[in-house]
């Protein structure tokens, strides 16, 4: 139901969990962080309230990346393991979903025949998968794999995407459901809602359905479906603190 990325000079997890907190008024009923920390991502996710998530979370944590979700289940039942982000079977690629993948029996069917594993319910895991199998095929152009991954999908989607092989980069992307990009000073923010990154940054660029951002702290890229990169116009968030 909300979605929230951060990469730049800050610990990520307070900033994340400040995010989760401001999107909490929109309903949920789990709750999920993914951390990169050194060489692996590490996901911690709970069902119920963000008490729970706040109870699972290492008192600290030094990294400074990471993408969070708050889920409203639509395929799957409440449960830790359905709750978000959803990892690759090979520790690379972690994922956070807001919206309805209408295909997902068929992408999943497809995958299991591949030999992939799927440890949820949910529509959302195929993603984590599809990213993984064209992530495999050229693995220094993490945002080609997303880019092919959701050339696959049908259905609505906010997505933020961590890869564990390239440790400064977020990758987002909207169809039929909101993602801003927050543009800080040498950091960056993404998030379904503005009010996520609130206090921390009030420049903004909103994407449209169809588009991708490509962020890193100190830079982000735009691009629309045909592949061509589009120059946003960063705007003045408007909303009281
Ligand atoms: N369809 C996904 C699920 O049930 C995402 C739901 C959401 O937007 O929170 O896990």
């Amino acid at each position: 139901c909300g979605i929230v990325g951060y990469c730049g000079p800050r610990k990520a997890m307070p900033v994340l969990m400040q995010g989760l907190r401001q999107l909490e008024y929109r309903g949920y009923d789990s709750s999920g962080v993914a951390l990169l920390q050194g060489e692996s991502i590490k996901v911690i996710k709970k069902q119920g309230k963000l008490n729970n998530l706040e109870q699972a979370l290492p008192s600290r944590s030094a990294s400074t990346l990471g993408i969070a979700h708050t889920r409203w289940a639509t395929h799957g039942r409440v449960s830790d393991e359905n709750a978000h982000p959803h990892e690759s079977a090979d520790g690379r690629v972690a994922v956070v979903h807001n919206g309805i993948i209408d295909n997902y029996v068929a992408l999943k069917e497809e995958l299991i025949t591949k030999g992939y594993s799927f440890l949820s319910e949910t529509d959302s895991e195929v993603l984590a998968h599809l990213i993984e199998d064209y992530l495999k095929q050229n693995p220094e152009k993490p945002e080609d794999a997303v880019k092919s991954a959701l050339r696959r999908i049908e259905g609505t989607y906010g997505i933020i995407v961590l890869f564990r092989d390239h440790p400064d980069l977020l990758v987002g992307a909207r169809n039929g459901s909101p993602l801003i990009v927050g543009v800080g000073e040498k950091e960056m923010f993404l998030a379904s809602d503005a009010t996520a990154f609130i206090g921390l940054s009030r420049q903004a660029i909103y994407l449209e359905d169809g588009e991708m951002a490509i962020l890193t702290p100190k830079q982000y890229k735009t691009i629309n479906r045909q592949d061509r990169e589009v120059e946003k116009t960063v705007e003045q968030v408007d909303i009281d603190e």
